[in-house]
């Protein structure tokens, strides 16, 4: 799936109970992190030489960091930075393994290639887990699901007084947060049609 809408999802599981802003942050990013293994492209998009194409985004994408050691990794950072320790941890994981789940779910190429997992990577490459059904990465499934996820997101942020904005700016969150709620307060208010 797109990377804003992991960003999204993981932003969701860091909301499943009260974290203070930096656990927040930490879940979040932890929804992210696997796609660092996708900056390759980078590399391969400034890369001087056509003769001898440059292959990171082919080669390491979904293989480097999409895996158990990363997940594993990726826990115990948020074990040693986190505020709530323990529970910033499991989010994290959560957080971590639910975007390898939307991945198969939701990463297949334009020409019809599967992307697939290999979790047990580097200590195995095999299992090379791939789901038959997986749906572009441009599909109506993932923009919905982002739709959700914003939705979701709105409705959160006006509930409990923060977005994502705040793990950037604090001060700007309180401005979006305050619009959100005078958008909620109009619509509350907007008159209803009169029966005839
Ligand atoms: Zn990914």
């Amino acid at each position: 799936m797109p990377p804003g809408t992991h960003a999204l999802l993981g932003w969701l599981v860091a909301n499943s109970c009260e974290l203070p802003r930096r656990d927040r942050a930490i879940v979040t990013l932890a929804g992210i992190a696997p796609d660092v293994d996708g900056l390759g492209i980078i590399a391969d998009f400034f890369w001087p030489d056509p003769a001898t194409p440059h292959r990171w985004w082919i080669d390491f994408h979904h293989v480097l960091a999409h895996n158990a050691l990363a997940a594993l990794l990726v826990s115990l950072v948020a074990l040693a930075i986190g505020r709530r320790r323990w529970i910033t941890a499991a989010l994290a994981a959560v957080s971590f393994h639910l975007h390898l789940l939307c991945d198969l779910l939701g990463s297949g190429g334009p020409d019809g290639e599967l992307w697939g997992i290999r979790y047990f990577w580097p200590w195995a490459a095999t299992p090379f887990w791939t789901w038959s059904h997986q749906w572009r990465l441009d599909s109506w499934q993932n923009l919905l699901i982002t739709l959700i996820a914003i939705i979701a997101t709105g409705w959160l942020a006006i509930r409990r007084g923060y977005s994502p904005v705040g793990l950037f700016h604090p001060g700007l969150d309180q401005k979006v947060v305050a619009t959100l709620r005078r958008w909620r307060l109009r619509v509350h208010l907007s008159p209803r049609a009169v029966p005839t």
